[in-house]
């Protein structure tokens, strides 16, 4: 399709765009009396108006049933979390087996690295991504230091080409190869958080598995935005938080994924608590842990049922919409952004640069050449919310349940006016 730099076009892309009366089932902040331009869903995504009803049944129902909610709630607290698993299994490719809700992010994954990081004396290296997600670095290396290794051995980065602003699929490959029989485990972002880069999960997955080794993902940036099989790929594990593209609020709980070639197993490692034991047994108070035959086995405490309302809310609209109609309307709405920044770079004399590959999702990285700290406080000024990453990169992500194309055409304008300024 042929993209006009105009108010008119994107208005008419708005008309034709089949999610655009999604927008209306969130809450926007305002600036300057006029809903902002949101463009950290891949931070915080917004909140679905919906929401508040999910909490509120929690509320009423601890209020009036107090510990009776457990049980004869309208949506019993006890196996509250199960809701949640056959919507969320479908976001992910996985089957609702392999799926639950528990604790947060970094947490997780340190317990499914006490799974699935088991290093013996020839097997110990973890292979990541340079410059990782800062709390993803820190679990590894105090995750390789708690076995008693060195993370200077143990550890193995792959790193992005001089002068190139991602990381090639081959080189990965390359360096699984390289380490061979020393590789226990692979634990890569799914999606970048800086760039915003997919990575070829699949061959990775695929390679890693060869290798001997296992493989997580970590999904905070790619649950809700990319299209998942991790069940068909063959991954060992993943996990994600749900405030990002999921939109499930500040700070909340976290999905893993564990393959149903690991569940059913007592002899695992794995931290346990009593609700991860048998579904049956849990109120019986047995002295020994019978493992849940799903990836429930990984649950430790009784859900946080106050935080599992809002994921429940969300993913509620995520059955509804579905992964492909998002997609297919974040393939749309990017392009239409990468059009709009690329007109505007043509009508200003300093230049930026989106250093997002092609390989892509929700969104763009831009590298701003000229300008600085300045012009990202004249966008928030004027109601486009980015965020700034150091050196000189502002991250756009516009998440496609929520955004417009008129919030693209508009952006540019603002931005245009903010470089000239
Ligand atoms: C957002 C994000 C996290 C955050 O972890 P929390 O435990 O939820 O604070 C971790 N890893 C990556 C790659 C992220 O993008």
């Amino acid at each position: 399709m042929e993209f006009k730099n105009t108010l008119s076009f994107a208005r008419e892309l708005d008309k034709e765009d089949a999610l655009h009366a999604y927008r209306d089932k969130f809450h926007f902040p305002k600036v300057n009396g006029r809903d902002v331009i949101y463009f950290t869903g891949n931070s915080l995504g917004l909140q679905p108006k919906r929401t508040k009803q999910f909490v509120d049944d929690v509320m009423v129902d601890w209020a009036e049933l107090a510990v009776e909610g457990h049980f004869y709630s309208e949506k019993p607290w006890w196996d509250y979390h199960e809701q949640l698993a056959v919507p969320l299994a479908k976001v992910v490719g996985a089957s609702p087996n392999e799926v639950t809700v528990m604790n947060t992010l970094s947490v997780n994954l340190h317990l499914l690295m006490v799974s699935f990081y088991t290093p013996t004396q020839k097997r110990f290296k973890i292979l990541c991504e340079e410059k990782a997600f800062p709390s993803d670095q820190y679990i590894i290396q105090s995750q390789v230091r708690f076995h008693g290794l060195n993370c200077d051995e143990a550890i193995v980065e792959v790193k992005k080409r001089e002068g190139e602003h991602f990381w090639r699929t081959e080189d990965i490959l390359q360096k699984i190869g390289e380490v061979g029989d020393e590789l226990a485990l692979v634990l890569i972002g799914g999606v970048n958080y800086y760039n915003g880069q997919v990575m070829d999960m699949e061959t990775i997955t695929k390679a890693g598995k060869e290798a001997g080794a296992n493989v997580g993902w970590d999904l905070a940036h790619a649950v809700g935005n990319i299209a998942l099989q991790l069940h068909d790929w063959g991954a060992d594990f993943a996990a994600w938080c749900s405030y990002k593209y999921m939109n499930s609020g500040p700070g909340n709980a976290s999905g893993i994924f564990v393959h149903e070639r690991h569940l059913n197993k007592k002899d695992i490692p794995r931290f346990e608590g009593w609700w991860g034991t048998k579904k049956k047994e849990r109120f019986l108070m047995k002295p020994t842990f019978e493992p849940m035959e799903n990836a429930d086995a990984w649950q430790i405490s009784n859900p946080p049922v106050l935080a599992m309302a809002p994921y429940l809310a969300s993913l509620e609209l995520f059955e509804e919409v579905g992964m492909q109609a998002l997609i297919k309307k974040r393939d749309s709405i990017v392009s239409y952004l990468e059009f709009v920044l690329k007109e505007i770079d043509a009508e200003v004399e300093s230049s930026f640069e989106i250093i997002t590959p092609k390989a892509r999702g929700c969104q763009l990285s831009v590298f701003l050449h000229g300008e600085g700290r300045e012009l990202f406080d004249h966008l928030m000024e004027n109601g486009v919310i980015v965020d700034w990453r150091e050196p000189n990169v502002i991250r756009l992500a516009p998440a496609p349940f929520y955004c417009s194309y008129e919030d693209m055409y508009r952006f540019g304008q603002i931005l245009k006016a903010g470089i000239l300024k």
